[in-house]
């Protein structure tokens, strides 16, 4: 018997697959982790195929040492996706393999834990020590113990001799290191609606098909998810429920927790090692069914899997930017192909691409056409900021919203403030000569952090001093870039001293516990006002929210990517589904500097088809996709010219391919990126732009040139349907 095996080497750019022989005196199976012979040294490896006969020469393989595992890490589905992978994203097997384990399993560093109980052995107290009396008296009372709780309090060498004398008994339990949730979610009674009944019919009675949940923020959907994974584990089955990072609050990690008890767990880059491993074996060992977590949740250790739900399915978080670079949706939709079972696309502005997908067939579309709260969604009233520039309020807050804000606080209620901008101003800038500071290491000007006093580097997080006069001409007359969330809190307490702020952004809640804190002192708190990025715009439920400011709705709008109107269009959509959530009405203030545009126009009267109309046949005019595939190339290194002589290599290949299949390119060019370095590499791109018919196959060939790398210390990545093109 042979077995192929993927060896865990970081370092080497081949992707290959080594033949060993397997040793008549000890078993393998596919999945294992095996300790092989690899050059002069011994390496770890995955098997992740067995076989009768090697096509090498079979008198030179060497044989496999031992299995590290009892039982076999990888799954079968686990082995199946990594290969998928390998071929549609130009993922490595060992990267993949990765993405299936929970982190630091790989190097032994994480273990099971295990505590250890005391109890008493009869039920005669049989001792003249005192010390040891009261050891027993406590056993009697409480029953299990753990012993290091009992030997805070007691003598350890009297605990010692009882168990010697056979009075006490200690017992070793596993340990599970499961996440609490500590946000308590009201227990409501629901009872379906028509639409959301009709649902969960179509859902569950189906096999193997993509259905496009489309629903109003508040329609119900994730009763709707709820009640089809109830139905799957009728039926044995397990479940997978992603959500965008960001929008794992603990208001949805409660709602399923009390649905569904332990048979949930849960993966997200909050918990620690040890509480990551655990939710992974009670997954792998079936003590839990369902894997509730974020993008990289779809690589949980399921076997039988019912349903697969991606929630917020437009969510640019699906897509992993750094490497291993996947698509979630793709592999999801594979998982759900070889387990013959629906995958679950839901939300209230489906992308663009998904929603042509149902144009074309691909995909069934479920409409919950109305909110499940019967409450018409909140009014959105835009506000022309350059009218009120003319009226000379030079303020970041408009008249209107500040009138709408005192009203809000006065009925003691709460207001959200949504700014995607973390910091103070966006940059500073020289009166005098225009200079602006940037990173040292980063194409990229430098953010103002009043809090402590700082520019930070937003993609490196490297920190500078703040200026004070000009390094270009000594001039020491600065000006302030855009606004960002500390400037709003900073005006605020200026304007309403007596109301409490809260603020929530990557530098508030670097840690998920702040985070969760922040969020539970907003809810108890009113009247009080939340300032916010993107983090605020999802998934929070909060009752009291009656009003939605929206100060810069034009920051996303200027991203240089063609999905940018079309994450305008999400953000505002899920910012102002905020409001208005309970009983009150909600209201939604919208300023802009550009209120004709007709993304704001669409998103004001939450006209998603209109907006997808607009933006489809532009797609279309213009060659993106959905009606093309798109590739980057990305080259990163160190040293500019290798980087650059690289793309050139690549590009010189690429133009070979293009000469072949010239009817099939719409667009192939090298140039530097948008950011022409970060964290001290230069990045240069590949840009190609295929049509449909053949991709597949050139695709193929594209990434056959890419794994071909010549120059030393320069990384080549390359990125399918990339989401951010910076
Ligand atoms: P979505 O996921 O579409 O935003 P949710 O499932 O979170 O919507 O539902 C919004 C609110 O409405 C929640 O508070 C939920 O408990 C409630 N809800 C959902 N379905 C019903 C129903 N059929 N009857 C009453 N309340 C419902
Ligand atoms: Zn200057
Ligand atoms: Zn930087």
């Amino acid at each position: 018997m042979f077995a192929s095996v993927v060896i865990d080497v970081s370092t080497s750019k081949l992707e290959k697959i080594f033949d060993y022989i397997v040793p008549s005196c000890f078993q393998v199976s596919k999945g294992d982790r095996v300790l092989v012979p690899f050059g002069s040294k011994t390496n770890i490896g995955y098997v992740v195929d067995l076989k009768d006969t090697s096509g090498y020469d079979e008198s030179k393989l060497k044989s496999i040492i031992k299995r590290l595992d009892e039982t076999p890490l990888l799954t079968e589905d686990n082995l199946r996706l990594c290969f998928f992978m390998q071929k549609y994203f130009f993922t490595r097997l060992i990267d993949g393999i990765k993405l299936c384990l929970p982190p630091l399993v790989t190097s032994g560093k994480v273990k099971e834990s295990f505590v250890t109980y005391a109890h008493l052995n009869t039920d005669t107290l049989n001792t003249k020590n005192s010390k040891q009396l009261d050891i027993l008296l406590y056993l009697r009372e409480h029953g299990k113990v753990r012993q290091d709780a009992l030997t805070s309090h007691f003598s350890a060498s009297s605990l010692k001799t009882l168990v010697k004398n056979g009075q006490v008994v200690l017992s070793k339990e596993k340990q599970n290191r499961t996440p609490e949730s500590n946000f308590t979610v009201e227990k409501k009674n629901i009872v379906l609606n028509e639409e959301q009944l009709e649902a969960v019919k179509r859902i569950t009675r189906s096999k193997y098909n993509t259905f496009l949940l489309h629903g109003v923020t508040g329609s119900g959907k994730t009763e709707v998810y709820i009640n089809v994974i109830r139905s799957v584990l009728k039926e044995n089955k397990t479940a997978i429920m992603l959500v965008p990072e960001i929008s794992l609050t603990p208001q949805m990690f409660a709602r399923f927790k009390q649905a569904f008890g332990d048979t949930v767990a849960i993966l997200h880059s909050g918990l620690s090692p040890g509480e990551k491993f655990d939710e992974w074996l009670r997954l792998k060992r079936g003590e839990a069914r369902i894997a509730l977590g974020a993008r990289s949740c779809v690589f949980a250790p399921l076997t039988n899997i019912g349903v697969i739900v991606i929630d917020e399915e437009h969510d640019g978080s699906y897509y992993s930017e750094s490497n291993p670079r996947f698509h979630t949706h793709e592999v999801a939709r594979f998982l759900a192909y070889i387990n013959n079972c629906p995958l679950v696309l839901g939300s209230a502005t489906p992308s663009i691409e998904s929603f042509y997908k149902v144009k074309t067939g691909e995909y069934s579309l479920i409409k919950l056409q109305s909110r499940a709260n019967k409450k018409e969604l909140p009014n959105i009233e835009i506000v022309d900021m350059l009218l009120e520039v003319r009226k000379g309020n030079i303020n970041m807050f408009s008249y209107r919203f500040l009138n709408e804000l005192e009203h809000c606080i006065e009925k003691k209620e709460q207001a959200m403030i949504f700014i995607n901008r973390r910091g103070y101003s966006s940059f500073l800038m020289c009166k005098e000569c225009g200079y602006v500071p940037k990173c040292e290491d980063c194409d990229v000007s430098l953010v103002y952090h009043k809090e402590d006093n700082m520019l930070k580097c937003h993609y490196c997080a490297k920190r500078y001093k703040v200026l004070t006069t000009c390094p270009k001409c000594g001039s020491s007359s600065i000006r302030y870039g855009a606004v960002g969330t500390q400037r709003i809190v900073e005006e605020l307490k200026k304007l309403l001293p007596n109301i409490p702020v809260f603020r929530l952004d990557n530098d508030t809640s670097r840690d998920k516990k702040e985070f969760v804190r922040t969020l539970e002192s907003f809810n108890k708190t009113s009247p009080s006002i939340l300032v916010g990025t993107q983090m605020i715009a999802k998934g929070h439920d909060f009752n009291n929210v009656t009003l939605v400011g929206i100060i810069d709705a034009d920051v996303s709008l200027h991203f240089s990517d063609y999905r940018a109107t079309e994450r305008t269009f999400n953000l505002i959509t899920q910012v102002a589904g905020r409001a208005g959530r309970s009983e009150k009405e909600g209201k939604v203030i919208l300023q802009t500097y550009y209120p004709k545009h007709y993304v704001y126009r669409c998103a004001a009267t939450y006209d998603y088809n209109a907006f997808y109309k607009r933006e489809i046949s532009m797609r279309e005019l213009s060659h993106f996709p959905p009606f093309v595939s798109m590739l980057r190339v990305l080259v990163v290194g160190q040293n500019e010219e290798k980087v650059r002589l690289e793309t050139e290599r690549i590009f010189v290949r690429l133009k070979q391919i293009r000469e072949e299949y010239s009817s099939d390119f719409v667009y192939l060019q090298a140039m530097k990126c948008p950011k022409k370095r970060l964290q001290g590499n230069f990045r240069y791109e590949v840009m190609i732009r295929l049509y449909k018919k053949n991709s597949e196959v050139i695709i193929s060939k594209i990434y056959d040139v890419c794994r071909d790398v010549k120059e030393n210390k320069v990384s080549i990545f390359v990125e399918n349907d990339p989401q951010n093109l910076s």
